[in-house]
């Protein structure tokens, strides 16, 4: 989409848009009018259009207004037109009603100083112009006047920034919060405010990592609470993880990488680090983790590194713990290169060469006979007593992934504990403002266990941020008298949760599939198709997989696009024992728990963020959208 010639005549009934295949939508004037067809001089031709295509401009008033709840003419090139000129002027935000919706710049603008801090606090929202503070503020505001619990949700699909805008939010309230602390000297340098930003690098090192979309891709949810004392300073903070993506830990596809702390401990930017760890120099000697990308241009590990390592300082770490989480985390590099063969001609394992064992072994502080022998001949109880089972190499590859995957997400699940006992002041606390930053949206060639979560906890998200939006904006309404009837769209994207939750659903079936020990990926797939394929319009076949590509199992229609649903085998199912059932099954209680957390705060402080690396004024699905949404 053009922005727009201003010395073009603005033309109230005349001046109008329509669609173009290169630009999206065209400014145009209309020519003339005949039955379902309008003829409009756009672009260099005259051409007609059906009358539905054809959309009114605003006028020239309105030129980047800062709500687009204002507009004459409410239509998808309005709205995108608006975001456009507004964002190529560096204006990112802009409010829609209720909402604000960000444009992401992958440029850094001077826009979140403490200048700007400054000036945000404490003023109207009609004072100052869109911008996140101005939310941040007004949540504060209302929570400092009514008392209210308040909650800020962020949506948008990966890549689009909700990360950032979140770290955004949170140094705004530890701002507005902070206490005199900041004039006294260096010694209170490990204050609550210098903490609860310090949590990002922490949880960024072991969450976020590379992905097609996303060189800096939140791989779990969070919900970070920020407590307040009755005389609105800050009293703590807590920290609730959903889901960290496992898989990723042993398997990265070709444009992917890992989690960022393991390549930021291959840099030497931590002396001795390495050493301890008993880590090579080659990244490449560590299969697990070197099986796509290995460096990513946007990124100086080495920096991050002692971002990562300063953070763990500020938030109380002691140097223990800190050595610990470094060797836990090279254990899982050593894990995947613990190779077994067969013994003799029995299906029995053995360990081929023990000194990869024994350095996981040292680093982990325990046997390597032990080790092995856990591997190889585990206990298992049968009855009342235990007997050892003799494993074959497949499945000792397998238990050593997944003890790979698994300490690596204790590890993790540690890190977040202890961010929030150091968070944990023991100040009082009036009321919180919760913040919301899950894993956006995304479809990949491949979308497995671990993709169906994610897109899964977006739609119920976005149904309840929809939800919410229409019944506030219709609080107005019936405010200012007008006759209104009720409409709730937010249901729109009920078909889709229904088909996760309800009885024999997605998520029931898989649950009882996990139980059954001849379940496999097929009969799972097929229990699915039997029971919903032409009964709901959201449960489709996939498309066939594109050369090289493995086959999809289903596809479900999301609000943001369809996902072939893959199978399991790369989503961490956990074999055929039942230890899926409890993923599966406390992820839904985790996000049940999270609704009822969020629909028992007020909730008033939407924004929604686009990104601009998939040129979304083309149109896209990114219309559907926005109009939805407006
Ligand atoms: P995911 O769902 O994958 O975690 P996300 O919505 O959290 O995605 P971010 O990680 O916040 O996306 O943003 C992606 C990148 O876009 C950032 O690393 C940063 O480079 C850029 N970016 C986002 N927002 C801004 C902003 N306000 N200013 C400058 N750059 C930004
Ligand atoms: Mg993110």
């Amino acid at each position: 989409m053009k922005i727009k010639d201003q010395s073009k005549p603005y033309d109230s009934k005349k001046s109008c848009w329509v669609p173009n295949p290169e630009e999206g939508f065209v400014e145009g004037m209309i020519q003339g009018t005949k039955g379902d067809l309008v003829t409009v001089d756009a672009a260099g031709e005259t051409k007609n259009f059906k009358k539905a295509q054809v959309h009114q401009v605003n006028p020239p008033k309105y030129e980047k207004c800062e709500d687009m709840s204002n507009l004459t003419h409410l239509n998808d090139p309005s709205v995108l037109y608006n975001l456009k000129a507004r964002y190529v002027n560096q204006l990112i935000y802009t409010y829609s009603g209720l909402f604000c919706i960000v444009i992401n710049p992958y440029k850094r603008y001077p826009i979140y100083t403490n200048r700007t801090v400054k000036i945000y606090m404490g003023k109207r929202r009609n004072e100052v112009p869109p911008h996140l503070f101005a939310i941040s503020d007004g949540a504060y505001m209302a929570m400092m006047q009514v008392g209210d619990n308040q909650s800020m949700l962020i949506t948008g699909e990966s890549g689009a920034g909700k990360t950032e805008n979140t770290k955004k939010v949170l140094s705004y309230f530890a701002n507005v919060g902070s206490s005199e602390s900041k004039d006294k000297p260096a010694e209170n340098k490990k204050n609550l405010e210098d903490q609860i930003v310090q949590t990002n690098p922490v949880l960024e090192a072991f969450g976020n990592a590379k992905t097609v979309r996303n060189d800096n891709s939140s791989r779990f949810g969070k919900f970070i609470r920020i407590h307040f004392q009755p005389n609105g300073k800050l009293s703590g903070a807590d920290i609730e993880v959903y889901l960290l993506e496992k898989a990723r830990v042993i398997s990265q596809q070709s444009l992917e990488r890992s989690y960022h702390i393991f390549y930021e401990m291959m840099t030497d930017q931590v002396k001795e680090l390495k050493p301890s760890c008993l880590l090579s120099n080659d990244i490449y000697d560590y299969h697990y983790v070197s099986q796509g990308k290995v460096t990513v241009p946007s990124i100086d590990d080495g920096e991050d590194m002692q971002f990562c390592h300063d953070a763990f300082d500020v938030l109380g770490f002691t140097a223990d713990e800190v050595t610990n989480i470094y060797k836990i985390t090279a254990s899982v590099m050593h894990f995947g290169e613990v190779k077994f063969k067969q013994r003799g001609r029995e299906e029995q394992a053995e360990a081929d060469g023990t000194e990869t064992g024994g350095r996981v072994a040292k680093l982990l502080g325990i046997d390597t006979g032990d080790l092995y022998m856990a591997i190889t001949k585990p206990k298992i109880k049968v009855g009342t007593e235990f007997v050892a089972k003799g494993m074959n190499v497949n499945q000792c590859n397998y238990s050593v992934g997944a003890m790979a995957k698994a300490l690596f997400d204790r590890v993790f699940k540690f890190i977040v504990s202890k961010c929030n006992d150091t968070l944990a002041t023991g100040l009082k606390r009036a009321c919180f403002i919760g913040v919301l930053d899950i894993a956006g949206f995304e479809i990949f060639d491949f979308n497995g266990f671990e993709q169906i979560c994610i897109n899964f906890c977006n739609e119920k998200l976005q149904q309840f941020f929809n939800h919410h939006m229409f019944v506030l904006e219709q609080e107005e309404y019936k405010k200012e008298g007008i006759n209104w009837v009720f409409v709730d769209f937010g249901m729109d994207l009920q078909a889709c949760i229904e088909l996760f939750e309800k009885k024999m659903g997605i998520l029931s079936i898989l649950e009882e599939e996990s139980m059954f020990p001849k379940a496999t990926d097929k009969s799972f797939a097929e229990k699915l198709s039997n029971n919903h394929l032409g009964k709901t319009p959201v449960f489709i076949k996939p498309k066939p997989p594109k050369a090289g590509q493995e086959e999809a199992h289903f596809a479900i229609v999301h609000y943001a696009g369809t996902s072939g649903g893959g199978d399991d085998k790369k989503g961490g199912r956990g074999g055929k024992s039942g230890s899926f059932k409890t993923v599966s099954s406390a992820y839904r209680d985790q996000l049940q728990n999270l609704m009822r957390t969020l629909n028992a705060t007020s909730l008033t402080s939407f924004v929604a963020s686009y990104p601009t690396n998939q040129d979304p004024w083309q149109g896209g699905r990114w219309f559907g959208y926005a109009s939805a949404d407006l």
